[in-house]
């Protein structure tokens, strides 16, 4: 599942590419998302990113917006529509530099849902589980974060949100009502460069564990994006090529392994349904 340094990756990847472009056609390939017409003919404005959503601001005051959920990925094809069997570089989609009388798209990549056709190439959101989810709204109603893993966390703030919680910490983390950005492996990571037990009450943390933990989430996130992301399954930037952050890893994954720390083992617990890795000698 695509995570905020993932997000943050394509984000950056789809300003380089889209920003000042035309939007030549949109093609909904699955019904369930919305129509999206509205958008051919204009330009795109800026690419943003608001904690796991990505931005796509567009003139005349819109704004699309993604969300990958659990197996969305986004994919750009350079120079034309990619067709089913045919992932060959000869295709230059010259159907689609035409002027204006475009024919129908042909079948494409399996599992994508969504094209939208830019003169230099087409970004395709594919998704074989069909949960990503694709929104046009105006861009005055389009909603601000609450608070931002890499948007400048506060640790104070954190820990009065905290006060009135008993959630495990690292639930406490995870929970996108309260962080945007952090999911299961950046909170395993988090909490081992902290220090922090992650199964603590996350009302229990000191201001100074606070502290900690909001320089390490930037530090780690950082990392992972200059890393262009972590691919331990499916992650692939926006061009097919997996991230570097795995060679990172400190505990993810890493049951009954030698902590990088203390040399003691690597335990994993399973906490709201997902697993939780740690070492117990060095985190309190
Ligand atoms: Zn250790």
């Amino acid at each position: 599942m695509p995570e905020l340094p993932e997000v943050e990756t394509l984000c950056r990847q789809l300003k380089t590419i889209l920003t000042g472009e035309e939007i030549l056609r949109i093609e909904i390939i699955d019904s369930r998302l919305e129509k999206a017409e509205e958008l051919a003919g204009r330009r795109v404005e800026a690419v943003k990113r608001r904690g796991k959503f990505l931005q796509i601001l567009i003139s005349g005051g819109l704004t699309a917006e993604i969300h990958l959920r659990m197996s969305g990925r986004l994919f750009w094809q350079k120079g034309g529509v990619p067709r089913l069997g045919q992932a060959d570089a000869s295709n230059k989609g010259e159907a689609l530099t035409g002027s204006g009388g475009i024919t129908t798209i042909p079948p494409v990549l399996a599992y994508s849902r969504l094209l939208i056709v830019f003169p230099a190439g087409t970004l395709v959101l594919i998704d074989p589980r069909r949960f990503a989810t694709f929104t046009v709204k105006a861009t005055e109603n389009t909603p601000t974060l609450v608070e931002d893993a890499l948007g400048g966390l506060s640790a104070r703030r954190l820990q009065e949100i905290a006060r009135t919680r008993r959630l495990p910490v690292k639930s406490f983390l995870m929970d996108q009502r309260l962080i945007a950005g952090i999911g299961n492996i950046y909170a395993c990571e988090i909490l081992f460069a902290a220090g922090v037990d992650p199964r603590r009450p996350s009302a229990d943390l000191t201001p100074v564990e606070w502290r900690k933990v909001v320089k390490m989430s930037v530090a780690i996130l950082e990392r992972a994006v200059a890393c262009r992301g972590t691919t331990v399954s499916d992650w692939r930037d926006l061009f097919g090529c997996s991230g570097t952050n795995q060679d990172h890893l400190a505990v993810y994954a890493r049951k009954g392994e030698i902590c990088l720390r203390c040399g003691g083992r690597i335990e994993r617990i399973v906490q709201g349904g997902r697993g939780t890795w740690f070492c117990p000698a060095c985190q309190h």
